[in-house]
C-alpha cells in the first residue's frame, strides 16, 4: 500500500509522473549478461529515449551493471548521450544518408548501419578526408525487409565496403522479423541465411570483430543465435516480449506510471460521466478525477476498459480518457484523500499492472505502449519500488 504524506515545495509530482526504477534496471541488466556467454557483449537498445524512460539515466545505469555498447534510432539520440559524456559505442540503428549527417557521425564518434554500396559511398567520399577511419557496421537483409543489403547481394556489398580506404567494418548485422513468435520457422531461416553470408565472408578472409543479430526475444530463446554481441531493448526494461518467453530469466518492469486524485465527488444514479457520456452510474457513487490523460500518453482507447491500483486494489476507470484527465470509481472508499496517489502502470502492494495488459486490451505491442508516454510526464528515478513524493 502506497503511504501517503502531505505537502511539499515541488511541482514535479502534483499529478503525474513516471518512475523508472533504476534498480529493477540495473537487476535486469544484470540477469541477461548473465544469461549471455561470457565473450558475449550486451549493446543496450536506448532508442526513443530508452523506450519512454530516458535515455541518458538508463543509459549510465546500464553500462555501470553490465551493458558495453548503446544502440540508438538517430544521430540526435546519439548526440544526447554524448553530450551527457557517455563515451561507449553508440551504433545508430536508423538510416544515415546525407553528407550533413556523416559529419555528424564522425564529429560525435557514432557508428553508423550501412545497407548499400551507394551509401557507403557518402561515406566514403566524406571519410577521404579524416585521419582516422570511420567505423560502420554493415546490415544484411535477411528476411525483414526493412534497412539492409539484400542478402544476394551481401557478400559483393561486404567485399565493396572493405576496400573503401577510410571506412573500418566493426560489425556485420542483421535483424529478426518473428524471433517471439512461438513457432521458430522464420527466425531459423534468418539465421541460416546470416550464416550463409558468414561463409563467404570467413572463405575470403575478411574479418569483422562484432557479428549481431539477436534482439531481446532470440536473445530470451536460442543462445546459438548471439555471435559476439546481442542487442536488447525490451527485456531490459522488465517486460517479455512473448508469454513463452517467460521464465528463462527473471525480470522486473522498470516504469510505474502513477497520478493523483485531485478531486472526488458523488453521482446520483443516472448521471453521466466525461465527454460523451460513455459511463452512467447505475445506482449512487463516488468518482475520483486524476490528473493525468491521453496527453500524457495514456491511450484514449482504454476508456471504461482498463483498470488502476488504489490502495493495492484494482479500480475501474469510468468514462472517456480526456486530454488531461480520467476518472475512476472510488465507491468503495470512503475515507478518501484528494492527493493520493493511484497506480496506473505498476505495482501497488499485492496487485500489480503492467504494460502487457494494456497491450492486450488495445490489441497492440508492449513496446508501442513504453514509448508512448510523453515529455509532460516528469521522469523520477527510484531505487526501489514507488515514489514517495509527499503532497
Ligand atoms: C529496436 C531494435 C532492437 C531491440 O529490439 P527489442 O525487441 O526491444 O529487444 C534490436 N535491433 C534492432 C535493429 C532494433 O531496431
Amino acid at each position: 500500500m502506497l503511504s501517503q504524506e502531505r505537502l511539499s515545495g515541488s511541482h514535479e509530482c502534483e499529478r503525474a509522473w513516471v518512475e523508472v526504477d533504476l534498480g529493477a534496471l540495473a537487476e535486469n541488466t544484470q540477469q541477461i549478461k548473465g544469461w549471455l556467454a561470457p565473450e558475449t557483449t550486451l549493446m543496450a537498445v536506448v532508442k526513443a529515449d530508452a523506450y519512454g524512460h530516458g535515455a541518458i539515466t538508463v543509459a549510465q545505469t546500464v553500462l555501470k551493471h553490465g551493458a558495453s555498447s548503446l544502440g540508438v534510432a538517430t544521430i540526435p539520440e546519439g548526440i544526447e548521450l554524448r553530450k551527457a559524456g557517455i563515451d561507449a559505442p553508440i551504433l545508430v540503428l536508423g538510416a544515415v544518408t546525407m553528407p550533413a549527417q556523416v559529419r555528424a557521425i564522425a564529429d560525435w564518434h557514432l557508428q553508423p548501419t550501412l545497407s548499400s554500396v551507394k551509401q557507403a559511398l557518402v561515406f566514403s567520399n566524406y571519410a577521404e578526408n579524416l585521419e582516422a577511419p570511420l567505423d560502420v557496421h554493415l546490415m544484411i537483409d535477411t528476411g525483414m525487409a526493412r534497412l539492409g543489403c539484400p542478402a544476394e547481394e551481401g557478400f559483393q556489398f561486404i567485399d565493396f565496403v572493405r576496400r573503401v580506404p577510410k571506412l573500418r567494418i566493426v560489425g556485420l548485422y542483421s535483424h529478426f522479423a518473428a524471433a517471439d513468435a512461438p513457432n521458430p520457422q522464420l527466425m531459423y531461416q534468418q539465421h541460416h541465411c546470416f550464416e550463409t553470408i558468414l561463409r563467404e565472408v570467413q572463405r575470403a578472409n575478411i574479418a569483422i570483430p562484432q557479428l549481431h543479430l539477436a534482439n531481446s526475444a532470440a536473445t530470451l530463446r536460442d543462445r546459438s543465435v548471439h555471435y559476439d554481441q546481442v542487442r536488447v531493448g525490451l527485456a531490459l526494461y522488465g517486460l517479455y516480449p512473448a508469454p513463452h518467453l517467460r521464465d528463462i530469466v527473471p525480470l522486473r518492469p522498470v516504469l510505474q506510471v502513477r497520478s493523483r486524485i485531485t478531486l472526488t465527488k458523488e453521482l446520483r444514479p443516472g448521471m453521466g460521466v466525461s465527454y460523451g457520456h460513455q459511463f452512467v452510474a447505475r445506482r449512487s457513487m463516488r468518482i475520483g478525477v486524476l490528473g493525468i490523460g491521453y496527453a500524457d500518453g495514456v491511450p484514449r482507447l482504454l476508456s471504461n476498459r482498463m483498470e488502476v491500483l488504489l490502495r493495492g486494489q484494482r479500480v475501474r476507470q469510468v468514462g472517456a480518457i480526456t486530454m488531461d484527465q480520467m476518472m475512476i470509481d472510488v465507491s468503495d472508499f470512503q475515507d478518501l484523500q484528494e492527493g493520493e496517489v493511484v497506480t496506473l502502470l505498476g505495482e501497488d502492494g499485492q496487485e500489480q499492472i503492467t504494460a502487457d495488459t494494456w497491450a492486450e486490451t488495445l490489441g497492440t505491442i508492449s513496446w508501442e505502449i513504453l514509448c508512448g508516454f510523453k515529455n509532460r510526464l516528469p521522469r523520477i528515478p527510484v531505487d526501489q519500488g514507488f515514489y514517495n513524493q509527499p503532497y
